[in-house]
């Protein structure tokens, strides 16, 4: 399966005492008035990939605890979402954090399988604080055992 990505890079802040690689998936039907990634609406944008070639643009990095996926929309390409989250986790033994501007209660569980971190919502300037998530509105899940702690 083939999905659309913009970018693949190391990163100390997305998910929080970890080092991570973020994937920005290309692509956002939500189109919030504040989205500091307008760039990143149109799928075009980014190049489309195979699980392959995106898979090995992860392995190159060894250090990284997670990876996680965000963008755009990474929703919007829900099957193709679904089977990089499982791949990352049988393949590269990684854990796997989602940045969503849907809610958590929308997410499919085939999804939330593979998931341990989620941060619902969108990114709002008048609700930013200065911590973890950015803005106050967004809610952070994380999974324990078989539970989703709030
Ligand atoms: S969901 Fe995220 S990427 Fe999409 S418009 Fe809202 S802030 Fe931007």
């Amino acid at each position: 399966m083939d999905g659309y990505v913009a970018k693949v890079f190391t990163t100390f802040i997305d998910v929080p005492d970890k080092i991570s690689v973020a994937v920005y998936f290309s692509g956002c039907s939500i189109r919030c008035k504040e989205c500091h990634n307008k760039e990143l609406w149109d799928k075009k944008n980014g190049t489309l990939m195979s699980e392959d070639e995106l898979l090995k643009k992860l392995e190159d990095n060894k250090l990284a605890e997670y990876v996680v996926f965000l963008g755009g929309e990474p929703t919007d390409q829900m099957d193709f979402l679904i089977r990089m989250t499982d791949r990352v986790k049988k393949d590269l033994k990684k854990s796997v954090a989602l940045y969503t501007g849907r809610e958590f209660e929308v997410l499919p569980q085939e999804l939330l399988n593979n998931l341990e971190l989620i941060v619902c919502g969108p990114y709002k300037k008048e609700f930013h604080v200065g911590g973890w998530p950015a803005s106050s509105n967004q809610r952070a899940f994380k999974k324990e055992g078989t539970k989703w702690l709030h």
